[in-house]
């Protein structure tokens, strides 16, 4: 059963990476948001990794290194928001009829977004938390973790070996019990005392260096994990475009006036952002993620600065 579901996520829906946990392994997760909250016999996690389109983190590039704003449009629909998450949302929609069709599983697929591991429970700022406005029902950013297919990275993101943090992740509960992967005790591929990318870059400090700065710990399947503590009210300035200097071709004015926006400032300046049509949400996402671009795991360099497609972190301007 397991071969095939593997089988179907990588032939017929085009995954790059397929892992799948126990529900147990996700109990450290707030009460609300645990597997059996959501699907009260479910037994497994299948969780599903599609990479970001090179062709799409590129445009990016384009728009922060060489200032070419209409990139942010291609960014947005190809890499980040529209059509990824699209076809992520259809995948599980698929697999969960699979599963329900072939098999006779109570299945239970979940919505994903850019931001896939922000739970209203410990994020104030909903607007930011995906497409379903309310937040995720599950942090499938832990998920992926706990399934072995990705390792926490400094920048909050799950990151993989081969395509770094630039992965969409998708996820499906499901009453069948499945043959299991253990979480990634390798090396890690995060060394932020050594790197430091992902600080270096952010625009509004929302993610403090490891040397110094503020950390949370990540408890995922029976193990620990350090990561920064992300200012998320800080990243929604930046990656919203709060502000005129983050907005891309259509200004908004700047609807905050600091680095640090309280969660009232975020709320009044939400009411007052006028509503994207391009995107699954609301509200554009796409005008920052240089920690997740630029963070140098995976192929980055072989893709990117070799091929003269990103002059790296040092040409952002
Ligand atoms: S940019 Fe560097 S420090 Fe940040 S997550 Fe990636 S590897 Fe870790
Ligand atoms: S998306 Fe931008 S603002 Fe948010 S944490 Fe990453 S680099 Fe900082």
């Amino acid at each position: 059963m397991t071969q095939n579901i593997r089988r179907f996520l990588f032939s017929e829906r085009g995954a790059d990476l397929v892992g799948i946990c126990p529900a147990e392994a996700l109990d450290c997760e707030p009460e609300g948001y645990r597997p059996r909250d959501i699907l009260t016999c479910a037994k497994s996690v299948i969780v599903i990794g599609r990479r970001l389109l090179n062709g799409a983190v590129q445009a990016q590039f384009r728009r922060l290194e060489d200032g070419r704003a209409f990139a942010e449009s291609i960014y947005s629909t190809y890499g980040l928001e529209l059509v990824p998450n699209w076809a992520m949302l259809m995948t599980t929609f698929y697999l969960s009829d699979y599963l329900e069709n072939t098999f006779g599983a109570a299945t239970q697929p979940l919505g994903c977004g850019p931001v896939m591991g922000t739970l209203p429970k410990n994020t104030p700022t909903p607007m930011f938390a995906g497409p379903n406005k309310d937040g995720l029902v599950m942090n499938i950013t832990h998920a992926a973790i706990a399934s072995g297919i990705a390792q926490p990275g400094w920048n909050n993101f799950p990151i993989t070996k081969r395509f770094g943090p630039r992965v969409q992740f998708g996820c499906l509960l499901t009453d069948l019990e499945l043959e299991y992967d253990e979480p990634d005790d390798g090396p890690r591929l995060c060394d932020p005392e050594k790197c430091g990318v992902c600080s270096g870059v952010c625009p509004v400090n929302a993610l403090p260096p490891r040397t110094g700065g503020a950390s949370d710990v990540w408890r995922i399947a029976g193990r620990e994990y350090e990561v920064a503590r992300h200012r998320v009210n800080a990243c929604t300035v930046a990656a919203l475009g709060l502000r005129n200097e983050f907005a891309g071709i259509r200004k908004r004015g700047d609807l905050v006036h600091s680095d640090d926006p309280s969660d009232d400032e975020i709320e009044k300046a939400i009411s007052e952002y006028a509503i994207s049509n391009c995107s699954l949400d609301h509200y554009p996402k796409c005008f920052c993620n240089r920690c997740q671009i630029y963070c140098p795991v995976g192929e980055w360099k072989e893709t990117f600065e070799d091929t003269g497609l990103s002059k790296g972190p040092g040409g952002l301007i």
